[in-house]
């Protein structure tokens, strides 16, 4: 390898974030190689990519997935060897020959591989904000402890890493930061009637105006809980007390988040709405690349509107705040509640405005507990699912 390459592992390379990940590593084929691709069960996209990328390694969830690929592999003549399971994937994020850990898996399952590369002190690019929610004390714990580097790779948390005065780490209040505005785009209902949101499809859920995202992701997007989830991974990415926090509805997505200073200033970070920004940021930082992203045209866009998030509308907003205030493990609660929920919606089996009151009751059923061990974590995000199934079955009768 060149000298400066650096070495990457995307997990969760077959989905939105991993697909603009390899974009931008193909864009500098002189900075970045990759090391190991990972996916659930795309074999076919996860081939395609291998072929492309020539990883080491390629990691699959199930054996036999993995069995199919190896043989397409070998057939086309390609040297890269293939893995099976979870710890295959905390393998590869925690590999002596890695330099960057792009953490794309969506949901809970992205949490202990995202935990390898930390204590394997690697530069994580964290996209999957879920890992950061359940558990972010033990987390933030894990980084520090193994002398990790977390850069956001959520545009808004990346945005403001950017707006943010070096050595923020010692405290907000210290840098005179008065207040941290995240923007929200609102989604694709925003307007539409409150009374029409029993009838939203997964279709109408997953079109996003903006954003195109894999599907869990959109849902949040929608019900806004995404906003919600990303206050909570504010709060331990940045440590902004929830009062510091403000969600701005922005409906264009052009401003991606604002700092906003005790002077009266406030820094934003704008572009066109395009992972491969805040992607090409965390990968090269502190240098600049090409992402490969249109230049931002203020004409064309000519005005920025903002609004005040309406909380009745967008009750899982509420939800999460409520979680992020209780500690402990309501955050991981929240999330696993929200993780089966959203499951449900997409298949058929709960109204899209009925997946507030899943995670509002699962919130209230889970005892209070602390987060102060991944088994904690664990359990909690275990009888949630559990609850939340049997909520979401009492609502279907
Ligand atoms: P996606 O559904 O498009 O892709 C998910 C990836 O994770 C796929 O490669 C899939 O194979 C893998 N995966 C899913 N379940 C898995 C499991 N159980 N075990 C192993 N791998 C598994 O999702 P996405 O839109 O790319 O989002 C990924 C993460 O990034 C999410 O946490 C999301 O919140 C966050 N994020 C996404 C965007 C975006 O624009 N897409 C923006 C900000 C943050
Ligand atoms: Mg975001």
């Amino acid at each position: 390898m060149e000298q400066g390459k650096k070495l990457v592992t995307v997990l969760g390379a077959t989905g939105s974030i991993g697909v603009s990940t390899l974009d931008v590593v193909a864009r500098h084929p002189e900075r970045f190689g990759v090391f190991a691709l990972t996916a659930h069960r795309q074999v076919d996209k996860l081939l395609e990519q291998c072929l492309v990328h020539r990883p080491v390694y390629a990691v699959l969830d199930q054996a036999d997935d993995a069995g199919r690929l190896a043989g397409q592999l070998r057939e086309a003549g390609c040297a890269t060897e293939v893995l099976a399971g979870p710890d295959a994937l905390a393998r590869v994020a925690g590999a002596p020959e890695v330099d960057l850990v792009m953490a794309a898996i969506v949901g809970a399952a992205g949490l202990v591989p995202a935990l390898a590369a930390a204590r394997a002190g690697k530069r994580i690019l964290l996209a999957n904000k879920e890992a950061l929610v359940m558990s972010g004390a033990l987390f933030m714990q894990e980084v520090a402890a193994h002398g990790a580097t977390l850069l956001p790779i959520d545009s808004e948390h990346n945005a403001i890493f950017q707006a943010l005065p070096a050595g923020f780490e010692r405290g907000l209040q210290g840098s005179g930061v008065t207040r941290v505005l995240l923007t929200a785009s609102g989604g694709p209902f925003r307007r539409k009637p409150v009374e029409e949101l029993r009838d939203v499809t997964p279709e109408m859920a997953c079109a996003h105006p903006n954003w195109v995202m894999g599907r869990k992701i959109s849902v949040d997007s929608a019900t806004m809980m995404n906003k919600g989830l990303e206050v909570i991974e504010a709060y331990w990415l940045f440590g902004a007390e929830a009062e510091r926090i403000e969600v701005v509805i922005h409906p264009q997505s052009v401003i991606h988040s604002m700092v906003s200073y005790a002077d009266g200033s406030v820094i934003a970070q704008l572009g066109n709405p395009d992972m491969r920004t805040p992607i090409a940021h965390a990968m090269a930082y502190p240098d600049r690349v090409d992402a490969g992203v249109r230049p931002l045209d203020l004409f064309e866009i000519a005005r920025l509107d903002f609004e005040r998030p309406d909380f009745e509308r967008f009750p899982c907003l509420a939800h999460a705040y409520r979680a992020l205030r209780e500690g402990g493990v309501a955050p991981a609660v929240l999330n696993a509640s929200n993780e089966v929920a959203v499951a449900s919606f997409l298949d058929g089996r709960l109204r899209f405005d009925r997946i507030a009151g899943v995670i509002a009751r699962t919130l209230d059923a889970v005892p209070a507990a602390p987060a102060d061990s991944l088994e904690a974590v664990f359990e909690a995000d275990r009888q949630a699912r559990e609850l939340a199934e049997g909520f979401v079955s009492g609502f279907a009768s």
